[in-house]
């Protein structure tokens, strides 16, 4: 992570961490859909004592996001996780921090410092805005790692607020030389959070800002893992399985183009391949996209062209659009 290194797509477990086997379930299925690291809450010695056997379920690198107790950073990485959120100011006791950082040092197991607007210490100097105080926070959390010789950092600095968010990583930026873990905290349910998450990520990802990302949303891991593969597709620093190009339809459609473009993206969330699929709504715009995609179909009154590597290839039946472009991608 950091430096030329791809940026990576992440997400968190919304299981208890005690229960092993949801919480491996939900892992696999997650590096199914891409996920490249998964983090993990540990609030309690139970749900520590489990990571042994999470890790052994799994194969992307494990997280543990540990608040306070130093004795459960210790006991994660006696379980063999391969990285910590945690910052070091909540362990109040210097040797407890120093504990932990020599046992990760010992492993070579990187701590992630996740400042958030929402717990932000009430002793900040005055006068700072609030990107400047979430920053104040994070360099506080450093200081500690880089006085103890430790220098296998993240960082985050996530707000709710999108221009909060860019300007308190923009700034951290230009004082620090760690890699980034970037994202909206609390951005909503997936309507909203994917939303707020493309534009703010977004923003950064096009400034050269982050290494990592997560999209955080109220639903299913999945939707944050499929976000932040859409965030990175759409500025072109990943490619990952199929594009949809789609119409928004209009009055000149004569077919169910909206059942039929959402049935395709569902198909296509399993398809481990960058290709791009168009599926448009007529013959005035329909044809150059659907000859620009590897697979396009022009749809008009119950029938489509099928396109495939910009040659018309036949005309299809309605009924038959979906069945006869899935067995064209396939065949690709
Ligand atoms: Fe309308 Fe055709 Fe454009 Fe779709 S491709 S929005 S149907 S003009």
């Amino acid at each position: 992570m950091g430096g030329d290194a791809p940026v990576t797509v992440q997400s968190m477990t919304k299981t208890d961490t005690r229960d092993i086997r949801a919480t491996v379930n939900q892992i696999c299925e997650l590096a199914e859909y891409g996920c490249e690291i998964i983090r993990v809450a540990v609030p309690d010695m139970e749900a520590a004592q489990a990571l042994g056997a999470i890790k052994k379920g799994i194969r992307i690198p494990l997280i543990a996001d540990i608040h306070f107790d130093h004795r459960l950073a210790l006991e994660a990485l006696r379980a063999g996780v391969d990285g910590l959120r945690l910052n070091p100011g909540n362990i109040r006791d210097p040797e407890k921090v120093a504990e932990v950082v020599k046992a990760a040092r010992d492993r070579e197991v990187p701590i992630r410092i996740g400042v958030n607007f929402g717990s932000l210490p009430p002793d900040l100097p005055e006068g700072l805005s609030v990107p400047q105080q979430m920053v104040e926070a994070a360099m506080r959390h450093i200081r500690i790692l880089e006085d103890l010789d430790f220098d296998l950092i993240k960082v985050s600095l996530k707000a709710f607020d999108v221009p909060t968010t860019i300007e308190a990583y923009r700034e951290i930026a230009g004082r620090i030389p760690y890699p980034l873990h970037i994202g909206i905290t609390e951005s909503g349910t997936p309507r909203q959070g994917m939303i707020r998450s493309a534009v703010g990520i977004g923003i950064l990802l096009w400034e050269g800002l982050g290494d990592t990302l997560r999209v955080s949303l109220t639903g299913h891991p999945r939707d944050e893992v499929y976000a932040g593969y859409e965030i990175l597709k759409s500025l072109n620093l990943r490619e990952h399985g199929a594009k949809l190009v789609s119409c928004p339809t209009c009055g000149r459609t004569e077919m169910d183009i909206v059942s039929l473009a959402n049935a395709v993206e569902s198909y296509l969330i399993r398809v481990n391949k960058p290709i791009k699929v168009a599926v448009m709504g007529c013959v005035v715009n329909g044809p150059g996209e659907a000859r620009d995609a590897d697979i396009g179909v022009a749809c008009g009154k119950g029938k489509a062209v099928l396109f495939k590597k910009g040659r018309q290839i036949r005309t299809i039946n309605e009924t038959e659009i979906l069945k006869e472009l899935i067995k064209e991608i396939e065949q690709l």
